[in-house]
């Protein structure tokens, strides 16, 4: 490869990072990880990183389970998929959770709550007081 694609590939690249990703590296969120042990996929930290994020693991784990399609299960920590996916999948999976139930669409802050008002489930961000209906899984 010639020295100016190499540039130009690498300035696209960084074209291609949205801001906000800087932004969610410094909450220090642990990535997943993950490994393929037979016919399944087992995240080692899934229990650490619904402690970081201060979500429930159930609904973290009906997250995943909807995204991959599979079966999941938990225990002592960690959630085991039914099948294989990588790594780079599994990021994939956890950064989606992060910007539809975690992070505040409105100030790209962490600081989100589940809560009800009048009886419809709603995200509400306790650092800018934004307040978003919650998807449903
Ligand atoms: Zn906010």
């Amino acid at each position: 490869m010639k020295e100016d694609e190499y540039e130009k590939l690498l300035s696209k690249a960084h074209l291609m990072i949205p801001a906000q990703e800087e932004e969610k590296n410094r909450l220090e969120i642990p990535k997943p990880s993950s490994f393929v042990q037979g016919k399944k996929t087992i995240i080692n930290n899934f229990g650490q990183i619904v402690k970081v994020i201060e979500r429930e693991e159930k609904h973290l784990m009906k997250f995943i389970s909807k995204e991959t399609a599979a079966p999941a299960t938990l225990a002592e920590g960690k959630l085991s998929i039914t099948g294989k996916f990588s790594a780079v999948q599994m990021n994939k999976i956890f950064n989606s959770y992060m910007k539809n139930y975690v992070l505040c669409p409105e100030c790209g802050k962490p600081d989100t709550k589940f809560s009800e008002q009048n009886g419809v489930k709603i995200i509400k961000c306790e650092a800018c007081g934004a307040v978003f209906p919650l998807k449903k899984i």
